[in-house]
């Protein structure tokens, strides 16, 4: 049977990265032109073309000022899920104003579509083993799953012992993290994003068939409206964040085609929770703790890793 991987797009604006941070602070968020709207549109239409239903992490700060785009995402048959409200990168956080940050975004977005929110994504995939009372909170505020974790080295967000497949990190919230390739024992990164615009597209094709064919696994893969939109307006950014913002930017619309063409993708959702779930439940005999009907028996404090098939 052939494999359906993951399709995720985090729906911020170009002047909401972290690379522009520091030169677009979030009290001026608002004098910036957005392209949020224009740009998630056009990843409508190119899913279409494509016949994908994708899952769409939106920034609460986004959804309060366009509920009607979070609104088409649900109408046209998309996955809605949380990418925070402000995009503070979740290490940086308290609890509290972790707690608050998601609570907030979430009833945005909630109010917007109708519909409740199952998944978060942390903004810079960062949610790691310094911010232990992350997943309580998702899991007060009613999610199913998290997608905040890429198991590679990186300076911003390096997490790369963390385990490449999906698992249970308390009773009821599945950590799902973004795809890798294990190559001469190290990870590397194929989930898409800047990788996707700036590695040759060779290497995510093998690598997405790698976890396919090898791992009989799901590829959860990631990008922003920002990075198929050429001519988005340029800051004065050090010379680094620059590299990591606009490198690539002309290609990523055909090489997202390429994806879309030569991939089976779909929502997170369905294409990688519910067959993980159902391997969980598959794997873990029912213990006298456990009685039908009750919570999906998880794996704390050693995540029960599982491969989603
Ligand atoms: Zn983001």
């Amino acid at each position: 049977m052939r494999l359906t991987n993951a399709i995720s797009v985090d729906v911020e604006d170009y002047f909401q990265t972290e690379a522009m941070s520091a030169v677009a602070s979030r009290n001026t968020w608002d004098s910036f032109p957005s392209r949020v709207e224009a740009n998630t549109c056009a990843l409508f239409e190119l899913f279409a073309r494509f016949e994908v239903k994708a899952t769409f992490f939106f920034l609460g700060w986004v959804t309060e000022r366009f509920p009607q785009l979070a609104r088409k995402a649900h109408e046209l048959g998309h996955e809605v899920g949380c990418h925070s409200y402000w995009h503070y990168p979740v290490f940086r956080m308290t609890a509290k104003e972790f707690w608050e940050d998601t609570y907030r975004a979430r009833n945005v977005i909630e109010d917007a579509t109708g519909a409740p929110v199952s998944g978060y994504r942390a903004p810079n995939f960062s949610i790691n083993r310094s911010v232990p009372w992350a997943y309580p909170i998702l899991e007060e505020l009613g999610f199913q799953y998290d997608s905040s974790v890429y198991p590679i080295r990186h300076e911003l967000y390096g997490n790369h012992r963390a385990p490449r497949h999906p698992y249970m990190v308390s009773t009821c919230l599945m950590e799902l993290p973004l795809a890798t390739w294990r190559v001469f024992q190290q990870n590397l990164p194929v989930g898409g994003g800047a990788y996707l615009r700036i590695f040759p597209y060779a290497l995510m094709k093998n690598g997405i068939r790698a976890i396919n064919n090898s791992e009989q696994a799901p590829a959860v893969l990631y990008l922003h409206p920002w990075e198929i939109d050429d001519s988005q307006p340029h800051l004065p950014a050090s010379w680094k964040s620059r590299l990591r913002q606009y490198t690539g930017l002309a290609g990523m619309q055909s090489r997202l085609e390429r994806l879309l063409q030569e991939f089976a993708l779909g929502r997170i959702y369905d294409s990688v929770y519910l067959p993980a779930l159902a391997r969980i439940r598959d794997e873990v005999p029912l213990g006298p703790q456990f009685e039908p009907g009750n919570s999906v028996p998880g794996g704390r404090p050693s995540p029960q890793q599982v491969t989603a098939r």
